[in-house]
């Protein structure tokens, strides 16, 4: 497994891959590893091949941070990331540094203008063009054939997917499913923020997603989304340790609202343990 810190040596690298006939395999990370983004880099695996080359990179991307958010304490652990990598037979990890992702003149940026503004677009408004600012750059440095993102993150999943329509990037998005823990907490490594109680009151985002899928499917007709928002909102906060964001339904492929809520609508919710902002989603 090859380490690689310079964007050029990387973007060498995956052309020279590219030039062998290898089919490359590309999973974007924030690091901090777990069974979450190693089940992205197995699903990375079984799409190239045995003889194809898997990149994950691990950068903790400051322009997605908003001014007051966790970029300072976000958890870092590279030597752990590269151990995990090479268990699972990546052949390359891209750790890049800021400097030389965003010199001090560093002035393009790639905006995706629609679905961006709801949800956590709307909680972090600058929050989506720093994604797809560093996955642009990092397609260009990785020049992957497939790109696996997590389910975990849907409505980031489809910005990105429609970035790769509306750039023409000939790159296959893999929508991979959301790994979680045995209580049904999505794996996070903000997951690793939280104190034991707020950990046990964690468990209240599934524990929601859950209630209401069971009404939806009961109820045998759509139901109003007013009174399915009214009631996630109000278990939330039946804990004392979790503070509700946002609790929103929508189309899966448009991301537009619903107003009426029957399966195959998605649910998405973000809410707040302490200062931990924890998100959750999944088909209705
Ligand atoms: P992050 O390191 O949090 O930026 O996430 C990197 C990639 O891993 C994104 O595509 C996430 O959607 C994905 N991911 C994070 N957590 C999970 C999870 N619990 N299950 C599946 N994918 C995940």
């Amino acid at each position: 497994m090859q380490t690689v810190r310079s964007p050029k040596r990387m973007q060498r690298l995956a052309l020279q891959w590219r030039e062998q006939g290898r089919r490359i395999g590309f999973v974007p990370t924030m690091g901090c590893l777990h069974e979450g983004h190693l089940s992205l880099i197995r699903r990375a695996r079984k799409a190239v091949g045995p003889e194809g080359r898997v990149i994950v990179s691990v950068y903790v991307n400051p322009t997605q941070f908003g001014p007051r958010e966790d970029l300072d304490k976000y958890p870092r652990n590279l030597r752990r990331d590269l151990a995990l990598c090479r268990k699972e037979g990546v052949d390359a990890v891209f750790a890049p540094s800021d400097k030389d992702i965003y010199p001090p003149d560093y002035s393009v940026y790639v905006t995706e203008e629609k679905l961006s503004q709801k949800m956590e677009g709307r909680s972090r408004p600058t929050h989506f063009r720093g994604v797809t600012t560093i996955v642009a750059k990092l397609f260009n440095l990785t020049q992957p054939h497939v790109a696996v993102f997590g389910a975990k993150d849907y409505q980031q999943a489809m910005i990105v997917r429609r970035m790769i329509r509306d750039l023409h990037f000939p790159i296959r998005l893999i929508l991979a499913p959301t790994i979680r823990e045995p209580d049904g907490l999505a794996m996070s490594s903000r997951n690793n923020y939280l104190d034991p109680k707020q950990r046990a009151a964690a468990t209240v985002l599934w524990e929601t997603i859950r209630r209401v899928r069971r009404k939806v499917r009961q109820a045998g007709k759509p139901l109003p989304a007013e009174a399915l928002r009214r009631e996630a909102l109000e278990l939330i906060s039946s804990r004392p340790e979790a503070r509700p964001d946002y609790v929103e339904f929508f189309d899966p492929n448009t991301l537009e609202p619903l107003q009426r809520v029957g399966p195959g609508a998605h649910m998405a919710l973000a809410v707040f343990l302490g200062e931990t902002r924890l998100i959750d989603n999944a088909r209705l």
